[in-house]
């Protein structure tokens, strides 16, 4: 399986990262290694002294595909959740003012936290879902699906004129503001729609 990730799709998170606003969707991938295990903690890695969290909407695909019309993306995924990419914000600029690949700074191993999936029949309106992130028992981000340059569907269709979508993958639709730097022993809650979706400990 593979992951894919959206990034600058919340004009916020654009703004407060000084980015500038894509034509398109900005796409990146990790593999099946950046997979953080269930209820396994967050090691921050050595290479690195600036983890970021990212928190954002993730939608499991449960159909093989490939350019989807967005009028018939729904029919390719039934779950929803929630994850963190965690990101080498350091690294990350480092490769960024050089033009170069993000995958050392997003695509380490134990990048990708997913949490517990949702049907999406659960959900009264997939143009609103509302989700956010606390540290240590306080908010840090807080999103709304309702805030997303590209909503689910048109994704789901723009990355399938790419990549082949397979059952199993799964796409990060990008995060809203306030993301920012995590240190050992902090813990991580995502909640989706008020439920909790994860908690994971940085160690
Ligand atoms: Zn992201």
């Amino acid at each position: 399986m593979k992951i894919i990730c959206v990034g600058r799709n919340y004009a916020a998170h654009i703004a407060e990262l000084e980015n500038e606003r894509p034509e398109h969707p900005v796409l990146f991938i990790k593999p099946d290694t950046s997979l953080l295990q269930k209820k396994q903690p967050f090691f921050i890695p050595h290479f690195t002294d600036d983890i970021h969290y990212e928190v954002e909407l993730v939608v499991r695909i449960d159909r093989i595909g490939k350019h989807i019309e967005p009028q018939f993306a729904p029919k390719y995924y039934s779950h929803i959740g929630l994850g963190i990419d965690f990101t080498a914000r350091n690294v990350q600029q480092e490769l960024k003012a050089k033009g170069l690949p993000w995958e050392k700074a997003k695509a380490f191993d134990g990048s990708a936290l997913v949490g517990d999936w949702v049907p999406k029949t659960a959900l009264p309106n997939l143009d609103s879902i509302a989700f956010s992130l606390e540290k240590n028992g306080k908010i840090v981000q807080r999103g709304n699906s309702a805030q997303m340059l590209w909503k689910i569907d048109d994704l789901i269709s723009y990355c399938s004129t790419f990549f082949t979508l397979k059952i199993g993958d799964i796409l990060f639709t990008g995060t809203p503001a306030g993301v920012g730097a995590v240190a050992e022993g902090d813990l991580l809650t995502g909640f989706l729609e008020s439920k909790e979706a994860f908690s994971v400990k940085i160690k």
